[in-house]
């Protein structure tokens, strides 16, 4: 059989000792998010971490990943602190974190690059991924033409390319409804059973203890405020597992039972996700709505990007921003104007600004966020760094940095933020706190 059987006493590939993470507070103080957490990730085993939403259960994860670093405990690969020695982990997201004008082997390929792999070898490794995972013939396609768990498929051969020996994953299947979520579960278990994965370990965080019971080998089990272990599971059921049988439903009910004690109110600094800003420019996006009502407001974006002599990939940032600030519906590949979409483009400048910065109160909770840290603060000031500082959890260095500039931009133009170039500090536009259009808690 599998792993499940023979996986008693295997060695140890990563240990989290003493793990503690702390974050600064806007009001200058800290929390702690993860106090004193030690566990083993061992070879051979697939092992699962529970925990109520908000507990740090991905934070944790990027701790493992070396993504970001602990306030304090040691982290062990083979025995030997991580420092230089890095073990060879690779992340699979919820939201599966693809770039969206790369097409599938692209994608795969990526991670290969800085590994100093040829362009042959590259192609050669991410093809016998892409036909492991089921995606033989997608090479060519792009991720917006993939459904959701075939997303999912390829956000795991972009893991599973670079042989990693632990394979982190976050939530993988918590996006996908509920029969594809199951045959994704089924395939990568199928993987893995049958050893045709190098990855001989799996860490895999979720909020669905079916979801855990159904897979893993051991469950951890987090509390909340801060996060603890508040217990470790074995689940010692044979592969592939009966979702109704008696045994099953027993470990369910044991650590439903553990999870279910009462738990410490939340603390919540960030919204758990934050939505990716597209890099789009506020002119773009209101340029794209005029030329959207030019044509009479309803479009087929394939059309509309031929007709305009354009890459599709090329508006996509603003169709996306468009849509997401509610000025645009996209359905069934149609680029529809909203009222709000219609009254915006036809605004004169004043009326724009305006209408912009309503929108981006009502529709992108890091503005918001950013505008009442802001507003919590004397010289109604803050550091452009303070705040790619505070997203440092949810995105990469570079890409955090890009949000905060594209917040930036957006605050600017809708006369919300100012930003002092001297200084890379982001005010609070004054114009902003005399206006009574901002009715905001
Ligand atoms: P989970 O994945 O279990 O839902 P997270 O690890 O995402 O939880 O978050 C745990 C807590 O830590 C949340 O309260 C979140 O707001 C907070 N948090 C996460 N990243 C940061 C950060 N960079 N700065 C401040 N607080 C953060
Ligand atoms: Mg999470």
């Amino acid at each position: 059989m599998g792993y499940a059987g023979d996986r008693k006493n295997t060695p140890t590939v990563l240990e989290a000792r003493e793990i503690t993470k702390k974050f600064p507070t806007p009001e200058g103080g800290e929390v702690t998010v993860i106090s004193g957490v030690s566990i083993s990730i061992n070879e051979g085993e697939f092992t699962s971490l529970l925990g109520p939403s908000g507990s740090g259960k991905s934070t944790f994860l990027r701790i493992l990943a070396g993504l970001i670093p602990p306030s304090s405990g040691t982290l062990l690969y083979r025995g030997q602190p991580v420092n230089h020695l890095r073990p060879r982990t690779a992340m699979v997201f919820q939201n599966y974190a693809l770039i969206p004008w790369l097409n599938v082997l692209e994608n795969v390929e990526l991670p290969l690059i800085p590994l100093g792999f040829s362009r042959r070898e590259r192609e050669i490794k991410a093809l016998r991924v892409l036909d492991m995972v089921g995606l033989d013939g997608y090479e060519t396609a792009h991720p917006r033409e993939l459904s959701g768990g075939m997303k999912q498929r390829v956000g795991l051969a972009r893991a599973l390319v670079v042989d990693p020996e632990v394979l982190l994953m976050d939530e993988p299947f918590s996006n996908l409804d509920v029969l594809t979520a199951e045959n994704l579960r089924r395939d990568l278990l199928e993987l893995w059973n049958r050893e045709k994965l190098h990855t001989r370990s799996i860490f895999m965080v979720t909020h669905s203890i079916e979801e855990a019971v159904f897979m893993s080998n051991r469950c951890i089990i987090f509390s909340k405020n801060p996060a603890k272990v508040i217990a470790e599971v074995e689940i010692p059921l044979p592969y592939p597992r009966d979702m109704r049988s008696k045994e099953f439903m027993k470990i369910v009910d044991r650590i439903y039972t553990l999870m279910t004690k009462p738990l410490g109110e939340r603390r919540v600094i960030l919204p758990e996700k934050i939505e990716m800003l597209p890099h789009a420019r506020p002119g773009g996006i209101i340029g794209l709505l005029e030329l959207l009502l030019e044509r009479g407001g309803k479009v087929d974006m394939w059309d509309f990007a031929q007709d305009l002599n354009l890459e599709i990939d090329d508006i996509y940032p603003s169709i996306e921003a468009a849509n997401l600030l509610g000025f645009l519906k996209i359905e069934e590949g149609d680029l529809i104007v909203t009222d709000k979409g219609r009254e915006i483009a036809e605004a004169d400048i004043i009326h724009q600004k305006i209408l912009f910065r309503e929108a981006l109160i009502d529709h992108i909770p890091l503005i918001r966020q950013m505008y009442n840290l802001l507003k919590q603060t004397k010289r109604r000031e803050l550091p452009r760094d303070f705040f790619v500082d505070l997203i440092d959890a949810y995105f990469s260095e570079s890409e955090s940095e890009k949000q905060i500039d594209t917040a930036i931009s957006w605050g600017r133009f809708a006369e919300l933020f100012g930003y002092d170039e001297e200084t890379d500090n982001v005010f609070l536009d004054p114009s902003v706190e005399e206006s009574k259009s901002l009715a905001l808690s």
